[in-house]
C-alpha cells in the first residue's frame, strides 16, 4: 500500500498492487479484488465506497440442454457518446457442462474526480 498524489487529470489509471488490474488512480480500494490501495486518512472513508451506481446488470445463462459442453466469453464495450469504442476487453472465459449455469454482473460505480491537491 502507497500513498499516493491524486491525479491531475480525471481517468488517470495505474495497476493494482495486489491483482494488477487496471483501476484508477484516485481510487482507495480496488473496486475488483477490493483491498486497499492507497493510504489516505482524510479522504478514504468518503473514497471507499462509490458516491453512486447508475447501471448494474445481473443476469444467468444456464448450458442449453445440448449434449456437448459449451464455451462462453464475457466481453465488456465502453463507447463514448459518438459511438467510439474507447475500450473493449474479455474479462472473463469459462465453460459450462450440462445442468451448469453461470451468473454474471456488470456494475458502473461512479465517483467524483477531483484535481491534485498535491
Ligand atoms: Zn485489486
Amino acid at each position: 500500500m502507497t500513498t499516493l498524489p491524486y491525479p491531475a487529470f480525471p481517468g488517470t489509471t495505474r495497476t493494482c498492487p495486489h491483482c494488477t488490474a487496471t483501476i484508477l488512480t484516485s481510487a482507495a480500494v480496488c473496486p475488483a479484488c477490493q483491498r486497499y490501495v492507497r493510504l489516505d486518512p482524510d479522504r478514504l472513508a468518503r473514497l471507499t465506497s462509490p458516491i453512486f451506481c447508475p447501471l448494474q446488470v445481473e443476469g444467468t445463462i444456464r448450458h442449453p440442454g445440448i449434449a456437448e459442453p459449451c464455451e462462453y466469453s464475457v466481453l465488456v464495450q465502453v463507447q463514448n457518446d459518438q459511438g467510439e469504442i474507447i475500450s473493449r476487453q474479455v474479462v472473463g472465459v469459462g465453460a459450462l457442462g450440462p445442468r451448469e449455469a453461470r451468473t454474471f454482473t456488470i456494475r458502473v460505480e461512479v465517483v467524483t474526480a477531483e484535481k491534485s491537491v498535491v
